[in-house]
């Protein structure tokens, strides 16, 4: 009795990440989870800041109001220099707009369009533009290959 064979996948249907592709993808997903995460803590801490400075007495408004601002500007500095996602297998970065597939489920059936939301065939999805992603990207867009099983 042989082995069966193993199931080669068929066009359009994702493929998986060579060995190590895989591993390759994880810091800098980690990375920029970090990032988000660091961005997201300045940005709620500084609106807080700002928010309570509208409180205050003025002669407290420079101690509160000037952090807050600081904190906002840390958030933005942060948020703009996320670092890439760039894709172990092709070298493209998989963050930045769309290619050939769906960066969450991996198939290649993407409408892609500047006016309207780009909308996925396969898994009804309209995604947000670059930066306000909503979607999850687990699949590079330009070559199909897994990047994160659960989402970037
Ligand atoms: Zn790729
Ligand atoms: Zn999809």
């Amino acid at each position: 009795m042989g082995k069966l064979p193993l199931n080669e996948g068929s066009p359009g249907t994702p493929r998986e990440a060579n060995a190590g592709g895989h591993e390759l993808f994880r810091p800098a997903a980690a990375r920029y989870r970090r990032r988000l995460m660091h961005f997201v803590f300045y940005l709620v801490a500084g609106a807080i800041l700002a928010f309570i400075s509208l409180f205050v007495p003025d002669s407290l408004v420079k101690w509160v109001g000037i952090p807050g601002i600081a904190l906002i500007v840390t958030a933005m500095l942060l948020f703009f220099t996320v670092p890439a996602l760039r894709c172990p297998e092709c070298g493209n970065h998989s963050d930045n707009g769309f290619d050939k597939f769906c960066p969450a489920c991996g198939k290649d059936q993407l409408t892609i369009s500047a006016l309207r939301a780009t909308h996925c065939n396969a898994c009804g999805r309209n995604m947000g533009s670059y930066k306000y992603r909503n979607y999850p990207i687990r699949y590079c867009t330009h070559c199909s290959v897994l990047l994160d099983e659960h989402g970037v």
